[in-house]
């Protein structure tokens, strides 16, 4: 019997590369809910595509256009009602942004196996998320291309054996650009990513290096590693999606082209590999040379201070994803330079005080007031 499959976010870059996927292993998965934000018409499209019962817009006041006529939801419940589905094995988390972990924490709480792109959720509530975990008894899978490298370079190792986790960053499309070059740096420029395809959010993350920091924080807790235990490399060509250095000194790596439908399936059928003729085949001889350097912590201050906020701990992740998420948008809509997005981000984090995570409300309170913050911030970013 094909699993049951709900994607969170299926309209975005992630969720199409998901429904890509699962279009060609009909035989192991069907789609039973989708969700996506206010894109009712390649929402619908999808549905009515997919056979799935149940389609969601999680912004209420959005009209529902033709053309698919299973069931229709509305709003933040419905929006959890499909992260809890009864008929999803698999729930596929790839909302962006903070918006995504109550929906990660209901269907951890089901019991479900959370394929989760959606990284943003666990720097933000990441103790919530692992006792979400504990309690429901369901499974975590990472689909960002480094947490499932090192998923699959760790195999069954884990604690002591483990040296170091070893995470590769592209550098993204300003690597080697003066801080005078930086300052000068435009949004379009920001979305001309090098070697992935991705939506804008997470495309100014890589440009600013902030997505490393995210994806450092969500290491330490998907595998329970020390973050002095982790480390970033720049590797522009994107070919070594991670590694792990183990006690003996042996390093394992996992490669392959740039492609997120790889993490994505594996995601989906972890632990079992399965054959899918759409995933771009090895070929050494293409990927030619693979080169390694320093991240340049001077023209790009976002690593350090998102690493800085999760060795603090408690809600200082959540305010630095927070505060990050308005200057992003900021940014994207002209009003912050890119410089000017560590300079929010620090503020914020300097003002606000950083307490345990005790629960889903201290989340969510330090995330307001930490975007509260970062909003008076647009208007006098220096
Ligand atoms: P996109 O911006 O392309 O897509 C975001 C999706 O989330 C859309 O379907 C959007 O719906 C939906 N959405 C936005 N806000 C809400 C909300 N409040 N409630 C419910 N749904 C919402 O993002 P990406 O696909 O690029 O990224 C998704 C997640 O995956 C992010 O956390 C990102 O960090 C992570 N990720 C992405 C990678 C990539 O290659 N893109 C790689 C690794 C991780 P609508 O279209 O209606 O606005
Ligand atoms: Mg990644």
């Amino acid at each position: 019997m094909a699993l049951g499959v709900a994607i969170l976010g299926s309209t975005g870059s992630i969720g199409r590369s998901a429904l890509a996927v699962l279009e060609r292993h009909r035989d192991r998965f069907r789609v039973v809910a989708l969700a996506a934000h206010r894109n009712a018409e390649l929402l619908a499209e999808q549905a009515a595509r997919h056979g799935a019962g149940l389609a969601v817009l999680a912004e209420a006041q959005v009209a529902r256009p033709g053309g698919y006529s299973g069931e229709w939801g509305c709003g933040r419940d419905a929006l959890l009602a499909a992260a809890r589905h009864p008929d999803a094995d698999i729930v596929l988390n790839a909302v962006v942004g903070a918006a995504g972990l109550e929906a990660t924490l209901a269907a951890l709480e089901a019991g479900k196996r959370l394929a989760l792109a959606n990284k943003e959720s666990l720097v933000a509530g990441g103790p919530l998320v692992l006792e979400a975990l504990r309690r429901g008894g369901g499974e975590l899978v990472p689909i960002d291309s480094e947490h499932s490298a090192i998923l699959q370079c760790l195999g069954s190792v884990r604690g002591a054996d483990v040296r170091r986790l070893i995470l590769t960053a592209s550098g993204g499309p300003f690597r080697g650009w003066t801080v005078a070059a930086l300052d000068r740096a435009t949004p379009a420029a920001a979305l001309r990513h090098p070697t992935w395809s991705m939506g804008p959010k997470i495309t100014v993350d890589s440009a600013t290096l902030a997505n490393k920091a995210l994806e450092v924080i969500e290491a330490h807790f998907l595998f329970a590693v020390a973050y002095d235990a982790i480390e970033v490399v720049v590797h522009p060509q994107s070919i070594i999606h991670s590694m792990v250095e183990f006690a003996d000194g042996s390093v394992m790596a996992q490669m392959g082209f740039p492609t997120m439908e790889l993490p994505i399936l594996y995601a989906l059928t972890y632990p079992e590999r399965v054959p899918d003729d759409g995933i771009p085949a090895w070929n050494p001889v293409a990927a030619r040379e693979l080169t390694f350097e320093a991240v340049d912590v001077v023209g790009f201050p976002m690593l350090g201070l998102g690493v800085q906020a999760g060795r603090a701990g408690g809600t200082a992740p959540a305010i630095f994803n927070a505060a990050n998420e308005i200057a992003v948008a900021g940014f994207l809509a002209g009003n912050l330079p890119f410089r000017a997005i560590p300079t929010v981000v620090e503020a914020a984090l300097a003002e606000q005080p950083v307490v345990p995570v005790d629960s889903l409300d201290t989340v969510m309170e330090a995330d307001r007031r930490a975007r509260a913050a970062a909003r008076g911030r647009l208007d006098r970013p220096c």
